[in-house]
């Protein structure tokens, strides 16, 4: 199918932006458009009105120190994966980033598009909610951060209002003693994941002091859920066998997998589990190496 005609506006301008936005409520922002062309060519959405951020000034860059990376809203998956910097200061964004899409999808689209876009079979929302991320917004009304825990609502939505711009996302650093694990499983290389799943540890002192893990794929919004009651107060700071079955057990608790033409609420539980365990232990792995002065 073709689009019905839409408006197209290509403001130079932030202020220009917000104030298209402003004016019409049926007007929406225009990034790299890999998810919002083709619901446009099955009709799916049907704005008034593209406002193609693409000629903005400022919006192209990924920013690193010791805190977090911060990815300008222009910046696309390809860039942001080949960002060598990014990926020794928060090694989670390399990792998730490869699984998304397709090369050529990942040349045009946006990582904070795909945050805004609010897919949650999407790796970038579970990643940012994951790390305790934020996106920072602009407005004609002003600029405000919504913290990546907050910003998906529902399928396909956002927590952003219709007049508003993402500029930025920032992704924290790894901490001291933390290391992180992801695993997705998919059909085929670069198609959504049937299921999805990020970890976070983080040892202290030879225990393991903090353990979380992000889903996509499984509930309408990602989910984030704290695993460590399942692992805390090992003797001897090593999570066996029983203890991360215990973690998964704790997240299938949290989880509502749901069933589709592309998996069973069965398979993609059974999935959660298998990934939950999997992901766990990489992290710690990554965790005890970095302790041990290994690479990040
Ligand atoms: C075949 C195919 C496979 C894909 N597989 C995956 C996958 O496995 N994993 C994955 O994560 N993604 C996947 N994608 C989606 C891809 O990552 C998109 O690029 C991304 O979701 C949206 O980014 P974009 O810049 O293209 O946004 P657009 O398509 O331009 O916009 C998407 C939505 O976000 C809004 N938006 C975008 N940027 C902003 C902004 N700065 N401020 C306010 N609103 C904004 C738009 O108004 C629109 O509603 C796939 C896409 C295709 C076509």
């Amino acid at each position: 199918m073709k689009p019905a005609p839409v408006g197209y506006l290509r403001p130079t301008s932030l202020e220009e932006a917000c104030r298209a936005l402003a004016d019409d409520p049926d007007a929406k922002v225009l990034a790299g458009g890999q998810s919002l062309v083709p619901l446009l060519s099955m009709r799916l959405a049907a704005p008034s009105t593209l406002v193609d951020i693409n000629a903005l000034p400022g919006l192209d860059g990924v920013e690193v120190d010791e805190a977090g990376v911060r990815v300008g809203a222009l910046v696309r998956h390809a860039d942001l994966l080949a960002h060598d910097g990014a990926a020794r200061v928060q090694p989670l964004l390399r990792m998730a980033l490869s699984h998304v899409a397709h090369a050529p999808i990942r040349n045009r689209g946006t990582t904070v598009g795909s945050l805004v876009h609010a897919d949650a079979a999407a790796e970038m929302p579970a990643v940012l909610a994951l790390l305790g991320g934020t996106v920072e917004v602009v407005s004609a009304r002003g600029t405000r951060t919504v913290a990546g825990a907050d910003l998906v609502v529902g399928p396909l939505e956002s927590s952003l209002a219709h007049d508003e711009v993402a500029t930025s996302a920032w992704f924290p650093a790894l901490a001291d003693g933390q290391g992180v694990g992801f695993a997705e499983i998919s059909r085929r290389q670069g198609d959504y994941a049937l299921c999805g799943v990020a970890a976070l540890v983080r040892r202290a002192a030879g225990r393991v002091v903090e353990a979380r893990a992000a889903y996509l794929a499984v509930d309408e919004t990602p989910t984030v859920v704290d695993l460590l009651p399942a692992l805390d107060g090992d003797p001897d700071g090593d999570p066996d066998e029983a203890r991360l079955a215990a973690a998964a057990d704790l997240a299938l608790a949290s989880l509502s997998p749901a069933g589709d033409i592309h998996a069973t609420e069965q398979y993609r539980a059974h999935l959660a589990r298998v990934l939950t365990v999997r992901v766990l232990r990489e992290a710690d792995d990554h965790a005890r190496r970095r302790g041990q002065g290994g690479a990040a």
